[in-house]
């Protein structure tokens, strides 16, 4: 039985281990150069920490997953490895009639190597099951002058913190919605800035309204109030000012960002008029929530959710039978969620059961988190009122300069509104991140609905549009392509080491 697993971050390793503890042979694949995702992110080389463990909640966990990975025959680990494209393929496998259980319809293409270099190799897998695990990048809404230097993500911020022990800034805003601004604010004052606030979109009604109906229910969650506490206590101590119902609705600055413009926002988050504030800042790190990698669920038939999240039944396993998913391309729900559902996916990618002892309390807590992430969502998700803070010069599509008024004019004089047909006349979602970073916007203007405040484009087709459709999932070269795609790998358990490969040395 051969399991192939795309992504080795919480979700993927505890996916390979489980996967391994029923018997699979395990391939696991990333593209990044060390495992651990967007959570356990390394120092670089050239500037260890013998207290890189104090960075990071759960590195003792993290790093006995991946010694034991590291040390199991059975598992192959492959970083540097990027899955760019997934094909369906109904056909049986070769060795599908010696397997156990049905082959996964789909056909798995890697290159390996180096993103920048010309020496990239090719493998293609055909496996006995398919566990994606490809996590998800933080989402962000525009505002007048986002596109200056200054402003970063939330999460590029916490990858610099984290991963470089850099600071963005030295006197830095962070607004957005969602419990991910506390963690960052707490690595941007370990890495010396100062955090001048904290702005949480939504109203303290709509935090208590989504986090507070039936609070037994997060007893299981326990672990989360002491991270909680943990950065509470870091706002205190750095006096870092926390205020709900307030949005960063503008940046300004000529060369870089040098001051922004917070705003009450109501429930809906439209600004309040008369409440604008200025404040003089150096860095501005915005984060909206998150948005799951969906191209390659999608490549591979997965049914996707209206939330946009991969549909898994009790096994984890996707509406494509032998396609398992986990993490944050099912929903929201933090590490812990993660690490879960991983080991779940892994056991039933494997030909295990949902119900087995060994994953029971897998399980059990399973449960506990997927009702973390719906009231994340309930809390936090985005509200349509925040159009009503951009002006007709704010790009909407950073990649090809896709300002909101030509969107507006467009849909205007063309009548029509299409997904298809709004990226092809004003090319927003079709530059180098491939609607990556725009992708939700642009659905958002157009499918919003009349009620948005900005005059919402409606898709009148009311055909379910989505910029997650992406067959090549990155950047592959014509010469990758000419030179081919690498012979199909056996299907039989491979026993031999070494396991670890890095396709960045
Ligand atoms: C930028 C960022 C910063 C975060 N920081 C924090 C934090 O400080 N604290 C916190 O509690 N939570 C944080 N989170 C949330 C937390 O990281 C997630 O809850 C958790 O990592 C989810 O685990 P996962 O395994 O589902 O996905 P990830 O950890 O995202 O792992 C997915 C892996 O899949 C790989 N991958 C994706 N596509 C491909 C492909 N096509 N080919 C090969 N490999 C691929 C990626 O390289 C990655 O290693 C952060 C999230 C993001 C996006």
């Amino acid at each position: 039985m051969k399991v192939v697993i795309v992504g080795a971050g919480p979700a993927g390793l505890a996916a390979a281990l489980a996967a391994r503890a029923h018997g699979a042979s395990v391939t696991l694949l990333d593209a990044a150069d060390e495992p651990g995702g967007q959570y356990w992110r390394h120092l670089p080389p050239e500037r260890p920490s013998a207290n890189e463990r104090i960075l990071h909640h759960g590195w003792q966990r993290f790093t006995a997953m991946r010694r034991a990975l590291e040390a199991d025959a059975g598992c192959e680990i492959v970083m540097g490895a990027q899955v760019w494209a997934i094909e369906r393929s109904d056909a049986p496998a070769q060795a599908r009639t010696e397997a156990p259980m049905p082959a996964a319809p789909v056909v798995v293409h890697v290159l390996v190597g180096p993103p920048d270099g010309t020496g990239r190799a090719g493998r293609t897998f055909r496996p006995d099951a398919l566990v994606l695990a490809t996590g998800a990048h933080d989402r962000t809404l525009p505002f007048p002058g986002w596109d200056l230097p200054g402003v970063f993500t939330a999460g590029a911020a916490q990858a610099f913190a984290k991963g470089e022990r850099v600071a963005v800034g030295q006197r830095v805003v962070i607004a957005g919605a969602g419990p991910f601004l506390l963690p960052v604010a707490a690595s941007l004052v370990a890495t010396g800035a100062r955090v001048l606030g904290v702005f949480e979109a939504s109203r303290i009604a709509g935090l208590v309204r989504g986090w507070l109906p039936k609070p037994w229910q997060l007893i299981g969650a326990a672990k989360k109030g002491g991270e909680l506490a943990g950065y509470v206590g870091t706002h205190l101590r750095h006096r870092i000012p926390y205020a709900t119902g307030r949005a960063v609705i503008a940046a300004h600055g000529t060369d870089r960002v040098e001051a922004v413009t917070v705003a009450r926002v109501d429930a809906n988050w439209r600004p309040v008029p008369g409440t604008e504030q200025r404040i003089a800042a150096d860095a501005v790190c915005v984060s909206h929530g998150f948005t799951p990698r969906l191209e390659l669920p999608i490549a591979a038939g997965c049914a996707i959710s209206s939330s946009r999240f991969v549909e898994v039944d009790e096994a984890q396993q996707s509406s494509v039978a032998g396609v398992y998913a986990a993490g944050e391309i099912t929903g929201i729900g933090g590490v812990d969620a993660a690490l879960v559902e991983g080991e779940l996916a892994g056991h039933c990618a494997a030909g295990g059961s949902p119900g087995d002892p060994e994953v029971r309390r897998a399980a059990k807590a399973r449960t506990t988190f997927t009702g973390f992430a719906a009231r994340i969502e309930a809390a936090h998700g985005i509200r349509r009122g925040w159009t009503a803070w951009l002006d007709d010069d704010t790009l909407v599509c950073r990649c090809e300069e896709v300002p909101y008024g030509r969107f507006r004019e467009t849909a205007a004089q063309t009548c029509g509104s299409g997904l298809r047909s709004m990226k092809l006349t004003t090319r927003a979602g079709l530059g180098i991140c491939q609607g990556r970073v725009c992708g939700g916007t642009v659905e958002e203007l157009i499918g919003g609905g009349p009620e948005t405040a900005a005059g919402g484009l409606l898709d009148q087709r009311g055909v379910a549009a989505t910029t997650d459709r992406r067959p090549i999932a990155s950047p592959v070269r014509l010469g990758e392509l000419a030179g081919g795609i690498g012979p199909t790998e056996p299907t039989e358990p491979h026993l031999s080491k070494p396991t670890v490969q890095k396709g960045h040395q």
